[in-house]
């Protein structure tokens, strides 16, 4: 496979897992519940949704679209079943087709699989070339095709479920949290670095597994119980679940986008609640980057927890500055980049009377190509906003994610073409902050050790080819003068 500017083999057009999951059995039918906990994790996922079920053999449907656009009421009495699994999927530009649709489906001479799988496997390529030479066909690109195989041969080899949940996983490196099921019974893995969220809760005669824990709060009659350990495997009853532990390392790999921008604010992750973990965030960039200004401004919905909390140390009131169509869909998906800009445009308009003449803190998660947080500095300048002051939420992002986070190509990261002053030129910013490592590890609560760092810092906790393993430095070595705000000042009346 060619590379470009120093990108690894692995970032091609291969679908990125950046998904939502979910799993339960019970003694009574579970579709409504998996339907209703997919809706609640459609933020995960709105390319495609899907439902695979069991009730006198697997029955399942896939479709592209928001859940509620691919299941009608019929589809979801079809799909009656008191154990079952279900997925919602967001992929790359590219790979928007039905085939990469999960739950992936596998007929076995043992039985039936069905696999919904949140993260990405590196060696995916590497697993698929081998099992091609075994005769295996492959369908789709996905990776979650090739652990769907991989498990299929060893279940079909060994003649043993449990011992081939635990065997095909010593074949796979990098993130997975699974959900499974294998003719009747449902299964969960997270990987031994836990590093995309899986948590176990229960219902009324049922247990389930989800990627959040907003499931369990939501969905009547639940109770969360706990996150999936690092390297767990569980089988699901009705009444409990059974428990072994692949073997781990003593330290985990959370990816740190989860808490900075892809969870739910109202969900715990590995015992750091994300609203929390946002709001301190927006406290310490306070302390980092304080501003004289008049309001602080988030940007809806992804910047609204770190303005709380950067309105609580300066104490400068937030305000809804900024408003936001809902039902356009995601812009940082959108091929072109005019796409994008036009996308934004539509997706925010200011509120004048809020802005007009005001010094403003613009507070947002992150920063990837830049495209947003410029449109956004412009429609407040419009507005009559007389500075705008950035603040982000996380450092700047430079390097892909190959673990299930959709940032491919090294070119796609405005700061690995510019300098921190140069982005705040770019987006024409009175100053820009961004939050610094030490800042973002105390936010997390989380030691260093036990967090994915790998788009900020290079450095990843699986090995990647042609890039970096992760090493041990100390914090300061990320949180130094490049995150400085640009002391630059502009007039408002320039733009
Ligand atoms: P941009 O800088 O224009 O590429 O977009 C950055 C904004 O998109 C951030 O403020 C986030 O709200 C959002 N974002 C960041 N990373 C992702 C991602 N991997 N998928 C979807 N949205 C993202």
């Amino acid at each position: 496979m060619a590379r470009d500017q120093g990108t690894s083999e692995f970032s091609d057009l291969r679908p990125k897992e950046k998904c939502g999951i979910i799993g339960c059995a019970g003694t009574s039918p579970i579709t409504s519940d998996l339907y209703y906990g997919l809706r609640i994790l459609q933020h995960r996922g709105q390319e495609s949704a899907g439902l695979a079920v069991y009730e006198d053999g697997l029955k399942s449907k896939r479709g592209m679209g928001l859940v509620h656009e691919v299941f009608t009421k019929e589809d979801l009495v079809d799909l009656r079943g008191n154990s079952g699994i279900g997925h919602v999927r967001y992929s790359t530009t590219g790979s928007s087709v039905l085939d990469n649709a999960q739950p992936i489906v596998a007929k076995t001479s043992y039985g039936e699989i069905a696999l919904a799988h949140n993260g990405d496997i590196a060696n995916a390529n590497e697993i698929r070339e081998e099992l091609s030479k075994k005769g295996w066909a492959f369908m789709t690109t996905s990776d979650s095709e090739v652990i769907v195989r991989l498990l299929a041969n060893e279940i079909v080899n060994t003649g043993d479920v449990k011992r081939a949940l635990r065997e095909f996983t010593n074949r796979l490196v990098g993130a997975y949290s699974l959900a499974l099921m294998i003719n009747d019974s449902v299964y969960a893995i997270r990987d031994p670095l836990a590093i995309r969220p899986l948590c176990i809760g229960e219902g009324n005669d049922r247990m389930m597994i989800a990627s959040e824990s907003v499931v369990f709060d939501t969905l009547p009659g639940y109770r969360f119980i706990r996150d999936l350990k690092p390297g767990e495997i569980v089988e699901l009853r009705s009444d409990g679940f059974e428990s072994t532990r692949l073997p781990h390392p003593n330290h985990t790999a959370h990816c740190m986008f989860e808490w900075v921008y892809f969870a739910r604010p109202d969900s715990v992750l590995d015992e750091r609640l994300v609203y929390d973990a946002r709001v301190k965030i927006g406290e310490q960039l306070a302390h980092e980057y304080p501003v004289p200004a008049d309001i602080v401004v988030p940007v809806p919905e992804s910047g609204r927890a770190q303005a709380q909390g950067y309105a609580h140390v300066s104490g400068l009131p937030v305000v809804e500055g900024l408003i936001k169509n809902r039902y356009i869909e995601r812009t940082f998906i959108m091929p072109e980049q005019a796409d994008r800009e036009t996308g934004v445009m539509l997706k925010l308009n200011a509120i004048r009377s809020a802005v007009k003449n005001k010094r403003v803190v613009l507070v947002d998660d992150s920063i990837v190509r830049g495209t947003t947080i410029r449109k956004i500095v412009g429609i407040l300048r419009l507005a009559g906003a007389r500075e705008v002051h950035v603040r982000i939420g996380c450092l700047p992002i430079r390097f892909p994610c190959y673990l299930g986070i959709d940032m491919k190509t090294r070119d796609q990261f405005i700061a690995n073409e510019k300098t921190v002053p140069e982005i705040a030129d770019f987006i024409e910013a009175d100053s820009l902050g961004y939050l610094s490592l030490r800042g973002l590890i105390s936010a997390l609560k989380h030691s260093r050790d036990d967090i994915c760092l790998g788009c900020l810092t290079g450095e990843y906790p699986v090995p990647i080819p042609g890039e970096k393993m992760r090493k041990e430095r100390p914090l300061e070595m990320f949180s130094d003068s490049a995150t400085k705000p640009s002391a630059r000042k502009k007039a408002s009346s320039s733009r």
